[in-house]
């Protein structure tokens, strides 16, 4: 199957690749649906109980500490770096994902040809000005006063630069997908159960759009039955089968 993979990749000329939290559990991130997932441990925080009471801020952030050293820790598996040098070679002209590990641009990935979908939770914003601020300063106020510290530039709250479900998707990086998606020939979605809308949505449209559409995923998804072709494998061995020496 893995031969087939190959073929796919060799022939298209624009590859966008599109992760979900599956890439990452090879570096010990845990996924959502998986048994024993973080679903499972913890139902997620809507934005809006987030913004309508300081218990649930306290309760994010709380949870947010409770999980970084396994954030923190956490390297690029092969997954990662095998993408990686399909962007170096430029056969992959962007990845699209849903991670919030920052993963993909510790692999080596520039800024430009990654789009977060969901933010990236190893650093917090305000979410009046903006203004970014380190994990590290949200936890030394949290930790002397057991709440976390409003923005020091304007006094609004912060949150880590996720986007939580009921918080409306990010306007540019929806664009970047789009426009990429529109633009590649084949799509590879891998490690995402393609449950979570508007995300799931960017394989359906490069399958409208005449792109041929590769799953890569442990387990069925929801999408099985548009794709090319499925491959119920781990991602990291899977994509380091596509590189050049093997
Ligand atoms: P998901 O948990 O819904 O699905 C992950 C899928 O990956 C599962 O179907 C599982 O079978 C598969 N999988 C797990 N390990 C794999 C491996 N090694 N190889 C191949 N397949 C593997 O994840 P999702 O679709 O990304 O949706 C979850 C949401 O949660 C996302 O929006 C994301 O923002 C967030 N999330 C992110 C992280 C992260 O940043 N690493 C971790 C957990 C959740
Ligand atoms: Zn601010």
């Amino acid at each position: 199957m893995t031969t087939i993979l190959k073929d796919y990749v060799d022939q298209a000329k624009r590859v966008v690749v599109f992760t979900g939290a599956g890439i990452s559990t090879e570096s010990g991130i845990p996924d959502f649906r998986s048994p024993g997932g973080l679903w499972t441990q913890n139902k997620p925080i809507y934005f809006q109980d987030f913004m309508a009471s300081e218990a649930m801020r306290v309760e994010a952030w709380q949870r947010k500490f409770n999980m970084d050293d396994t954030f923190t820790n956490a390297q690029p598996n092969a997954g990662h770096m095998a993408i990686a040098r399909l962007v170096q070679s430029g056969k992959v002209t962007s990845v699209i994902t849903q991670n919030i590990d920052n993963l993909h641009q510790d692999s080596g990935i520039p800024d430009e040809r990654i789009v977060e979908l969901h933010g990236n939770t190893t650093y917090a914003k305000c979410l009046d000005c903006s203004t970014r601020h380190e994990i590290e300063f949200v936890r030394a106020g949290f930790e002397q006063a057991g709440t976390p510290p409003p923005c020091s530039k304007c006094g609004g709250i912060l949150k880590t630069a996720t986007i939580s479900f009921g918080q409306s998707m990010p306007e540019e990086e929806m664009l970047r997908a789009e426009a990429a998606t529109l633009a590649c020939d084949l799509f590879i979605a891998i490690g995402s159960s393609l449950v979570v809308y508007p995300a799931a949505g960017f394989p359906i449209i490069a399958k409208q759009n005449g792109a041929a559409l590769i799953i890569i995923n442990r387990e069925e998804t929801e999408l099985d039955e548009i794709a090319d072709l499925v491959l119920n494998t781990e991602a990291g061995p899977t994509l380091s089968a596509l590189l050049p020496h093997n």
